[in-house]
């Protein structure tokens, strides 16, 4: 039997105890950031895959730097606290993991954030799929900016600058597509609201710069290594344009809720033929394989937590 529990205030606590203050400083302004890390669960090998852990907590340390949060915790640490979480809770079921660095502080009319505490929570859930679709999704370009780096970093997770993707995200799913692509300041192709985007043009793969307002994100980065490795394919970035995604021959997402998705049409145009391009279908297979620690290759991106063998 599994357990929601959380880990709260340095303790594992049940997650219904695991509350804050109506005057905590993040739910005021947007002062945390945090992470998606995604728990697989290999059911042959009784055994949950933390994918990319590591990495993802690396990214969390530089976000709070720029948030000038401080919490007592190093990678390493964090690791172990997300392990032993996962054995406490004892899902046996492909999980969500979020961990949150927030300004904890309980006083509201403060905006200097060296003068306010900092704390760390982690939370996780049974999770699915992202976006429910098997075949390839329908995006529209969003009329919602990107946000700048000269208004809020976007490349790290500040859980304040997630309005801009939400009211992106919204617009786009009201209006009957699966999810925004936004555009930034430049007008140049920025990325999805929780994934990075990625075309296709014969033989060529391109993707945005990071420089371009995006995340760094870690499935880019998975997607980046294993079109090398795997199919021969070295990814150019480079700044895109809205209308070369339109005439491309496939277009993809990356992210670690959504995986590697396909992208069929943009604004009511296919892309290719619109349905799931050759290349995305051989990524998308490596890669879902691969995160369930069935590619030896890429075995040390899997942290195996072993599970008991109750059922
Ligand atoms: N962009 C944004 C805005 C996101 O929220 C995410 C999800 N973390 C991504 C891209 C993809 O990043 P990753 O592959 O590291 O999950």
């Amino acid at each position: 039997m599994s357990k929601s529990l959380a880990f709260f205030r340095g303790k594992i606590v049940p997650s219904q105890e695991a509350n804050v203050s109506i005057s905590t400083h993040a739910l005021h302004y947007g002062t945390g950031v945090f992470e998606g890390i995604r728990g697989n669960w290999n059911a042959e090998h009784k055994t949950m895959y933390v994918f990319r852990m590591k990495e993802h907590y690396e990214r969390l340390i530089l976000g709070c730097k720029m948030l000038m949060l401080d919490i007592p915790y190093s990678v390493t640490d964090l690791c172990e606290i997300t392990e032993n979480l996962i054995r406490e809770c004892g899902y046996q079921e492909d999980i969500y993991i979020r961990p949150l660095a927030y300004k904890s502080e309980e006083l509201v009319a403060n905006l200097k954030l060296h003068e306010l505490s900092s704390d760390f929570a982690l939370i996780m859930i049974p999770f699915g799929s992202y976006i429910d679709s098997d075949g390839a999704i329908s995006c529209c370009t969003s009329s919602w900016r990107r946000i700048d780096d000269t208004i809020i970093p976007p490349r790290v997770k500040i859980t304040g600058t997630y309005v801009n993707g939400i009211l992106a995200k919204t617009e786009a799913i009201l209006a009957g597509f699966d999810e925004a692509i936004m555009l930034n300041q430049d007008g140049a192709v920025s990325e999805g609201t929780g994934e990075n985007l990625f075309m296709v043009v014969g033989n060529e793969i391109h993707t945005p710069l990071i420089s371009d307002n995006n995340l760094t994100g870690i499935t880019r980065d998975c997607a980046i290594t294993l079109a090398a490795s795997e199919l021969g394919l070295e990814v150019i970035q480079r700044r895109l344009r809205r209308s070369e995604l339109y005439l491309s021959d496939e277009v993809f997402l990356t992210g670690t809720a959504a995986h590697i998705t396909p992208v069929g049409k943009i604004d009511n145009r296919s892309i290719g033929d619109g349905k799931v391009g050759p290349i995305t279908e051989k990524l998308r297979t490596i890669y879902a394989r691969t995160v369930r620690g069935n590619n030896p290759k890429y075995k040390h991106w899997c942290h195996p937590v072993k599970m008991g063998n109750s059922s």
